[in-house]
């Protein structure tokens, strides 16, 4: 997945519900790191609707 980072508020809340642990909240921005399967359940989560996934099925 891929946040845009001029919408992302940096709230936090997908962090907690990716399965996989493979979101990462550093001091200037939010993403994924390899861990991330593109399962899409973040992007339902976010308020902002900064995330967009690329589903590879
Ligand atoms: S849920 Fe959306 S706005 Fe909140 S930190 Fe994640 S990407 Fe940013
Ligand atoms: S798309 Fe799924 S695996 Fe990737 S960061 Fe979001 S919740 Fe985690």
């Amino acid at each position: 997945m891929k946040v845009d980072q001029n919408l992302c508020v940096r709230c936090g809340g997908c962090v907690g519900v990716c399965p996989f642990d493979a979101i990462e909240a550093t001091d200037g921005s939010v993403g994924a790191n390899q861990k991330c399967t593109d399962c899409g359940i973040c992007e339902r989560v976010c308020p902002m609707g900064a995330i967009k996934v690329e589903r590879k099925l």
